[in-house]
């Protein structure tokens, strides 16, 4: 076999058997086919997709490319979640504490950042010395001590997903539905979990940009994970604005952390977040069998905050992975930024829209994302919101703050933060946060 056969085929739209996916597979993690020709491959995948066998096969496939972890010693239902990648988007961080306090084991498999995206594993390894590159054995010792564990694709555990997940965020080929299905719900059935609460985040600042599409990606990933026998549903939620204020890695941190020890997320910017980050633990403690509905354990989860048990859950995970709990326990103390400036809006009235897509993409000319697969991220850069959708503002009121080293983006970067601010003199209704749920009986309407 050679790969300009197999991406001829895809590029003239015809479906790879098994035996072509294996090959291709398994060449690209060894590195006999090169970046290039992967490049190439995926992009025909883009334009032509995949048949449901072949999303079937390639997502085993991409399984098996490494270990497939087996926890079935740990008692309990095992339940992870996933994010289809958002602005702002720090829910894993105060989920998985949350939920493993309450219960229920959350042994977590993570990317890093993909496109304008913020990813989980550059949030966490923004915290001093914390690792997520642990061995099969350190993962299996941690969630078996604590509950949880949060680490990333590696060279034991989907393999082809590392390489490709990477490849992918710098080859504008995000958005595939069968390449989404293999890249998730690979990480999420070698890590060995029974069940899965998937947020498909909808809107400006996502991937998937209608509710057409998310709908699309939630049925096919219900139905594929369901195919592996996991439990898995979906909810849609809205990511026309950033959720929460903080956009950056260190900064969504420090807004987590807030959130874990409850001073903040009951009526201010990280409301919204919090409301999300609710829901889905609720989903995670029923699928957990620690409660009886998605309302219970939402109860549940409020008290986990109340109580402290999510925030001591945290820092016994950040103990675990060898990071520094001072820096947790002691937020103001980290370095900050060379320059930290504020962008103030020009007139007042309401802000009726705020470009996540936008803030996104700046976020990374600020340092806190990738352009190019070998590219440093600056943990401390970022974008931390003054006003969300709704709020109304003052004449020459601040909008948001920003955190960079970097001294020629500044001009730049205050222009593209002060126009993703859209100020009307009418107050814009609130769009729901997560509008429907997907099981596999079908979609529902979500209201609680
Ligand atoms: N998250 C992932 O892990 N993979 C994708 O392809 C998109 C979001």
């Amino acid at each position: 076999m050679n790969a300009v056969d197999l991406i001829r085929k895809k590029r003239n739209g015809l479906a790879l058997t098994e035996a072509e996916l294996q090959w291709l597979i398994q060449s690209y993690v060894e590195g006999g086919v090169p970046d290039y020709q992967m490049s190439a491959f995926l992009m025909a995948c883009y334009f032509r997709g995949m048949s449901m066998e072949e999303t079937l096969t390639f997502t085993r496939l991409m399984v098996h490319s490494g270990e497939v972890i087996d926890l079935t010693e740990i008692p309990g239902v095992k339940v992870d979640k996933h994010s289809t990648g958002g602005v702002g988007d720090k829910v894993s961080l105060i989920l998985a504490p949350i939920v493993a306090a309450c219960g229920v084991p959350v042994p977590m498999i993570s990317g890093r950042g993909l496109g304008h995206t913020g990813g989980t594993l550059d949030k966490l390894e923004s915290i001093p010395g914390f690792r997520t590159n642990l061995t099969v054995a350190e993962f299996k010792n941690i969630i078996r001590e604590i509950n949880v564990v949060m680490i990333g694709q590696t060279r034991e555990i989907t393999p082809a997903d590392k390489k490709m997940y990477a490849l992918r965020d710098v080859t504008a080929t995000i958005e595939c539905y069968p390449l989404i299905a293999g890249s998730i719900l690979s990480k999420k059935i070698a890590e060995g979990i029974d069940a899965l609460v998937l947020d498909i985040k909808c809107g400006r600042g996502a991937f998937m940009q209608s509710d057409d599409q998310a709908l699309g990606l939630a049925e096919l990933l219900v139905q594929v994970g369901g195919n592996f026998g996991k439990e898995t549903i979906a909810f849609i939620s809205d990511m026309n604005q950033p959720l929460g204020i903080a956009i950056g890695n260190w900064l969504e941190v420090v807004e987590s952390v807030e959130c874990l020890r409850g001073t903040r997320g009951a009526e201010d910017g990280s409301k919204d977040l919090m409301e999300v980050t609710y829901v889905l633990s609720g989903a995670m403690l029923m699928l957990g069998r620690k409660a009886g509905s998605i309302e219970e354990g939402i109860a549940i989860a409020k008290q986990a905050i109340k109580d402290g048990s999510a925030y001591t859950k945290f820092l016994q995970l950040v103990h675990a992975q060898n990071g520094d709990t001072h820096a947790i326990e002691n937020l103001e103390r980290y370095p900050i930024s060379n320059h930290v400036l504020e962008v103030r809006a020009e007139e007042g009235g309401y802000v009726t829209a705020i470009d996540s897509l936008e803030l996104g993409l700046t976020s990374i000319t600020l340092g806190a994302g990738r352009l190019r697969v070998d590219d440093r991220i600056d943990p401390k850069a970022g974008i931390v919101l003054k006003q969300k959708v709704g709020d109304r503002v003052n004449d020459y009121e601040p909008l948001a703050l920003f955190y960079t080293d970097r001294e020629d983006v500044l001009e730049r970067a205050k222009e593209r933060i002060k126009k993703a601010f859209s100020i009307g003199v009418v107050q814009s209704p609130p769009s729901p946060l997560i509008s429907a749920l997907v099981t596999k009986q079908g979609v529902q309407k979500w209201k609680l």
